[in-house]
């Protein structure tokens, strides 16, 4: 696959280390990583009254309204071409209007248990500035509580609490599975039923398929 272009998707309940993996792909094959869940955790930092809607869809785990994420989506993506977009489609009519925006090369999807996406949440944290994202079992900061990369605090995600973990569980396997399946050719499937597994396993494993499409 020519690199130039390479628009890939990124598909798994939340947990599954999407974040992480899209991250050092991203890395490894020089293209951007788009996060929508980090995008709109900055749109809700500016104060305004859509703003204050959407947070309330993110603290209790839904999902935010197909229109407003796209049209978020859609001015990112408009100074792109080549990806790994993380958290988007979460829908089958946000995956149609990707599909219109823009040719996907290949859709990762990572098939991980509930079990072992609780066991993960629990101990994840994310760094409030640059963003990176920490395990304190599979993958510790240096120092405790600060960010490797800027040196900034570390905090745990409202949404990352076991009762919000299971509903977010759920409205993946109804909401966002549909997503998933309106893409049927290029479809890498990773089954991963271990907690701590480390990341660089996983993305090994994702690089290697990828090179045969
Ligand atoms: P994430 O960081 O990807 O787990 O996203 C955090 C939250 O942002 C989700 O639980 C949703 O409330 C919202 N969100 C992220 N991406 C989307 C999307 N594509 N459609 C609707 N809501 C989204």
């Amino acid at each position: 696959m020519k690199k130039y272009k390479m628009k890939l998707l990124i598909f798994g309940p939340p947990g599954s280390g999407k974040g992480t993996y899209a991250s050092r792909i991203a890395s490894k094959l020089e293209i951007e990583h788009v996060s929508m869940g980090d995008l709109l955790r900055e749109f809700v930092k500016k104060p305004s009254e859509l703003a204050d809607k959407v947070k309330n869809y993110m603290l209790t785990g839904a999902l935010v309204p197909d229109e407003l994420v796209m049209q978020v989506l859609q001015q990112e993506l408009a100074s792109k071409d080549k990806f790994i977009l993380d958290g988007y489609p979460r829908t089958k009519e946000q995956a149609k209007a990707l599909a219109e925006m823009a040719e996907i090369s290949a859709v990762i999807n990572l098939d991980v248990p509930l079990d072992v996406v609780v066991a993960r949440l629990e101990s994840r944290r994310q760094c409030g500035k640059c963003k990176s994202i920490y395990n304190l079992r599979s993958m510790k900061p240096k120092v405790d509580g600060t960010c490797d990369n800027c040196g900034s605090s570390l905090f745990q995600r409202d949404d990352d609490k076991p009762e919000v973990i299971k509903q977010r569980f759920s409205i993946y396997e109804k909401e966002t599975r549909p997503a998933l399946d309106y893409f049927k050719s290029n479809v890498i499937n990773i089954k991963n039923t271990e907690s701590d597994i480390p990341p660089e396993v996983v993305v090994a494993r994702i690089l290697e398929e990828i090179k045969k499409i």
